[in-house]
């Protein structure tokens, strides 16, 4: 009898640190399928993530592609999204209102990473002086979003390190690539030319990044309402500084942007990229691509 109550004993004393091991793994997030669930509040660090981590890595968007998302409503399945996340990664510059509480309602525990972390926000001139949450326009920032984003893979997933730093400077050098082709392309439009009208004010990195001046309908913010005074003063300054073309943007709604076009004569420029990539498996469907794309339709439409 001694003997079988010693045998199940040392059975359990050695099943139990497998145990414990399992639910540690668990709580640090590593999936049965290996993978590591990230999540991302825009489909633009959603990519970035994607370039690092590879296939270690699901990668998953709240704002889905097109979407807004300084006005973002949450949609039912986003608590369990956020609830199978390993680590989530925001913008900060209070780009996502909505994500603090999100995260919190989710409940369990898993590291959140501001990916724009060592940055230095432009400020809104426009407003209160907030942070303009769009510095990924500016292609050397996304560098820092990229190391961000590696930090966050690595602390959770220490085995993969090498993986995660190796794609970082590959990523990194095409970065530095597209941030040399925007610099070179863009001496094709005359400076007295350079000047960009858009829906909302997303595009003030990019901007000073690569000598445009830049006027936005809107503030920074969708959420602002537009005064019929901002839309007369946006038809005075196109008619004279005789603009030939405004832009419109995938994730806001173009209606007053056309409205300006009509007064104005100055034609829709094209389609641009502000805060969301383009629909999955096509060049702009990568923030790369988006990028080349709002460079070539700007280019395009004002030299
Ligand atoms: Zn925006």
């Amino acid at each position: 009898m001694n003997k079988i109550i010693t045998k199940i004993f040392t059975a359990v004393l050695l099943v139990l640190p497998v145990l414990l091991l399992m639910s540690c793994g668990e709580n640090n997030g590593i999936k049965k399928s290996g993978k590591i669930v990230a999540v991302s509040s825009i489909t633009i660090i959603n990519d970035i993530v994607k370039n690092i981590g590879k296939d270690k890595v699901e990668a998953i968007s709240i704002c889905e592609v097109g979407i807004d998302p300084h006005t973002y409503k949450s949609k039912p399945s986003d608590p369990r999204t956020i609830s199978s996340a390993n680590i989530v990664f925001i913008n900060g510059f209070t780009l996502e209102h909505w994500i603090e509480e999100m995260v919190h309602n989710a409940g369990g525990s898993r590291p959140v990473i501001t990916v724009t972390k060592g940055l230095t926000p432009m400020t809104d001139e426009k407003g209160f002086g907030d942070p303009d949450p769009h510095a990924w326009f500016d292609v050397k920032n996304v560098k820092t979003y990229a190391d961000n984003i590696t930090e966050g893979l690595v602390s959770i997933d220490k085995a993969n390190e090498a993986f995660y730093r190796k794609n970082l400077e590959e990523y990194k050098a095409k970065l530095d690539e597209l941030d040399k082709w925007i610099l070179t392309t863009v001496e094709q439009v005359p400076k007295e030319k350079r000047i960009l009208i858009t829906s909302h004010d997303a595009f003030r990195y990019f901007g000073r990044a690569y000598g445009f001046d830049v006027k936005g309908l809107q503030g920074i913010s969708t959420e602002a309402k537009v005064q019929t005074e901002d839309v007369k003063n946006l038809i005075d300054l196109v008619k004279q500084r005789q603009l030939k073309s405004v832009f419109i943007e995938t994730s806001v709604n173009p209606k007053l942007l056309e409205e300006i076009s009509r007064e104005t004569g100055a034609k829709v420029g094209g389609v641009l990229f502000s805060d969301s990539v383009g629909n999955d498996g096509t060049e702009e469907g990568t923030y790369i691509g988006a990028v080349r794309h709002n460079v070539n339709a700007v280019v395009n439409a004002l030299k």
